[in-house]
């Protein structure tokens, strides 16, 4: 059982079924100890996250065009 729910990286959307997977505990590794798989609800999320390596997550999602997972929300009610 997961104590808590992982969000999206990218949109913030809650994303239940995310299993991290780590490579190690980053000692000297390129991986820094961050899993290996980011965390993300869809295809479009994780294109985002791997397309605009470099900016932030809120600024990569800009990029990307997609909307935040509570606007997108609002806007569908
Ligand atoms: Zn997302
Ligand atoms: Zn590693």
């Amino acid at each position: 059982m997961k104590l808590k729910v992982d969000n999206c990286l990218i949109c913030g959307k809650p994303v239940p079924d995310y299993e991290p997977e780590f490579c190690c505990s980053g000692q000297e590794c390129g991986c820094y100890g961050q899993p290996v798989e980011p965390c993300t609800c869809s295809d479009e999320c994780y294109k985002a996250v791997m397309d605009h390596i470099g900016h932030d997550m809120d600024k990569r999602r800009e990029l990307a065009g997609i909307k935040k997972w509570s606007e997108e929300k609002k806007r569908n009610d």
